[in-house]
């Protein structure tokens, strides 16, 4: 292990302090093998991110975004280099581990948003809260907050396919946020809303941000909205370059 992973080490402190970044890439590997040949999408990425900051992703399909924020999110294994959440570095832990990590630090946002079919807007925010072990009306109280603060608590009995594409996307950014992450990742969040609705949807999408203190990272395809965040970066040969 090199010596600028090892500067990351620091267990004590691993609670929001401005010192620590809240996610951080060091040397991060990723090849994915084909039948006769080796793609190598990720070659030696460094990458960190602080509380409270959005990132934009743009890099053109097939670049590695999604690899990236596989890895980021603890979903896939690294070939090489190591990644810290909150300071705590996550490639030797157990899948165990790694997944209670995920569920207790992570958020995820998906260009479809994945809510469960059958249960309301407020029950699927309220879901992993009470995995996380809230009780139900806390969780339904918090959701409730959320729901509110995406202006959708009039719709909070619905389920999703009585919920448009703008409002379905909503609930799933609340739900995503409603373990407070230290970590939001997104992918195309806003990839399959039409423009005007995508950029309403990233608005409250960054005001949740901004209150949280989460630190955001988006895949995106839209230069306006990349244009809005603090930092943009792109891929390059596998490693991560500041735009
Ligand atoms: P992006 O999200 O930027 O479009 P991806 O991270 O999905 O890019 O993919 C990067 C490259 O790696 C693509 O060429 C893709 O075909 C390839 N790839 C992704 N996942 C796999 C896999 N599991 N096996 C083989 N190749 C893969």
């Amino acid at each position: 292990m090199s010596q600028t992973q090892d500067t990351y080490r620091q267990p004590e402190d691993t609670n929001g302090s401005a010192a620590v970044p809240a996610l951080a890439l060091v040397g991060v590997e990723r090849r994915y093998q084909e039948s006769n040949r080796s793609l190598d999408i990720l070659t030696g990425a460094n990458l960190e991110l602080r509380a409270g900051e959005t990132v934009a992703l743009v890099a053109p399909s097939g670049a590695g975004k999604s690899t990236l924020l596989h890895i980021a999110g603890l979903l896939d294994r690294p070939d090489g280099g190591e990644i810290y959440v909150g300071g705590q570095a996550c490639g030797k832990l157990s899948d165990d581990a790694r997944t209670r990590i995920r569920r207790l630090e992570i958020g995820f946002v998906y260009q479809f948003h994945h809510l469960l079919p059958e249960f309301t807007a407020l029950e699927n925010i309220a879901m992993p809260q009470m995995v996380r072990g809230l009780t139900k009306q806390e969780a339904n109280a918090r959701a409730m907050q959320l729901l509110k603060y995406m202006k959708l608590e009039a719709r909070a009995a619905h389920r999703p396919s009585e919920l448009s594409g703008g409002e379905q996307q909503r609930v799933a950014i609340a739900r995503a946020v409603a373990n407070a992450p230290r970590v939001l990742l997104a992918d195309e969040p806003t990839g399959n809303l039409d423009p005007e609705t995508a950029a309403y949807v990233f608005e409250a999408l960054s005001g949740l941000v901004r209150a949280s203190g989460v630190a955001a990272l988006f895949a995106t395809h839209n230069l306006d909205l990349a244009a809005k965040m603090d930092r943009r970066i792109t891929l390059s040969k596998g490693q991560v370059v500041e735009m």
